[in-house]
């Protein structure tokens, strides 16, 4: 039961999980075994809507707020933690950028073929060298007459080896700070780019990632997103926004285990009887659902206060810090309790335990998160 959502979020989320049941559940085995993209998948999410949930309606988004995403997320993540992370880099990393900090002309470009699937986005921020300091960004980025021209490499970009459209942060002047890094937008197929990509992740493995290569890069001055120095800025807020996605995702991923954890409980047995008899398995399970549930509620406050353009940085880092954590202790729990036959695959659990852990890392850290929290708890301490 999930008294937090309106009517019309348990309407979104009755469609998601109709379609995660049919659809996604069937093939995530497949996808994280064969490392390939869903590309069946993600066009069903775009026939739901789904790819332009969120995104302004006048570039032809679906509409709708975090809290309708968050209702979405959670059933896809549920049934598949791949397309989960897909979607979220498509639209609240991609997309929302363009769509938050685009021009008109910029937002008819490039959000309506985004917002109905037709292209895939990808948010390209860490390099080889850098990932939670930004600031340490070594992509250049130079003026040359109407273009800027770009040299550098990033690294682990999610989507990237399906993806049309890239958000880049660049460095234009190192020893500016933060007031050096810009964002701009760069096309699949821009001359001098190039993607490679990466396999042999732990989880999440259907993702597509890749490194992207800047070899003089000719870029248009007219795909800069915002003022020049105007990245970092930029990045801070999608990331602060999608950060609650993830945490969204967390509850899939928390859900899909405990969901399994349950039907096993009912059926294994052991001793006698079914196992889900037994104190120790009762008391795990309990606990699974009651973490879930205050992880729930962090991430719906978070969503709402965004929702609602309040001051969110630190409702995020908690949501998306207790949710991440909390979906590994129910993986972990959910593996125990499916005992040898969770350690080997194709188990739904041995699956989502390998999925949740990148949830820890990116978009922040969990330590980073932790940060932003002390940072907020603390304000400046003078020296
Ligand atoms: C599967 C996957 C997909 C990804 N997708 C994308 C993507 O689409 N786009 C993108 O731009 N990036 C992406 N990333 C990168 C991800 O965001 C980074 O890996 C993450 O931000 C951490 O950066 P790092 O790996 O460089 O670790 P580092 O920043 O080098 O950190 C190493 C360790 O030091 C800790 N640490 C660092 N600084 C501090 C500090 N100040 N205080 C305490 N501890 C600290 C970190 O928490 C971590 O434990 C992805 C990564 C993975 C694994």
């Amino acid at each position: 039961m999930r008294p937090l959502y309106s009517e019309q979020q348990e309407m979104l989320a009755a469609t998601a999980r109709e379609f995660a049941e049919k659809e996604l559940a069937p093939r995530a085995a497949e996808v994280d075994e064969a490392e390939k993209f869903p590309v069946e998948q993600f066009k069903g999410l775009a026939q739901l809507g789904f790819t332009g949930l969120t995104v302004d309606e006048n570039y032809g988004g679906s509409g709708g707020d975090y809290r309708d995403m968050m209702a979405v997320l959670e059933e896809i993540g549920a049934a598949c933690g791949t397309t989960s992370t897909v979607l979220i880099t498509h639209v609240s990393l991609g997309s929302q950028t363009i769509n938050q900090f685009g021009t008109d002309e910029q937002k008819k470009r490039w959000i309506p073929a985004l917002a109905t699937g037709e292209k895939i986005a990808a948010f390209a921020l860490t390099e080889p060298q850098t990932g939670s300091d930004a600031l340490g960004l070594t992509t250049t980025m130079t003026e040359d007459g109407d273009d800027y021209v770009l040299n550098g490499t990033k690294l682990f970009i999610t989507n990237a080896g399906v993806a049309d459209v890239f958000t880049v942060f660049v460095n234009q002047d190192r020893s500016a700070g933060y007031r050096g890094i810009s964002a701009i937008v760069m096309e699949k197929g821009t001359p001098g780019f190039s993607i490679n990509p990466q396999h042999g992740k732990m989880g999440m493995r259907g993702c597509e990632t890749a490194e992207l290569v800047f070899d003089n890069c000719r870029v248009p001055k007219e795909n800069l997103l915002g003022e020049p120095g105007g990245g970092y800025r930029i990045a801070l807020k999608i990331l602060d926004s999608s950060r609650i996605m993830i945490a969204a995702q967390c509850l899939g991923l928390g859900k899909g285990a405990l969901d399994a954890a349950l039907e096993y409980s009912r059926q294994r047995k052991a001793f006698g009887s079914a196992i889900g008899k037994k104190q120790a398995i009762q008391f795990m399970l309990a606990d699974m659902a009651t973490e879930l549930d205050a992880a729930r509620l962090l991430t719906f406050r978070a969503a709402s206060l965004y929702d609602a353009g309040m001051p969110h940085s630190a409702e995020a880092a908690m949501a998306k810090v207790y949710a991440s954590e909390a979906a590994g202790r129910i993986a972990d729990r959910a593996l125990q309790i499916h005992g040898g036959t969770g350690y080997f695959r194709p188990s739904v659990v041995e699956r989502i335990y390998r999925d949740q852990r990148v949830t820890e890392i990116y978009e922040g850290t969990s330590e980073i998160q932790r940060l932003v929290i002390s940072r907020e708890l603390l304000g400046d301490i003078p020296d």
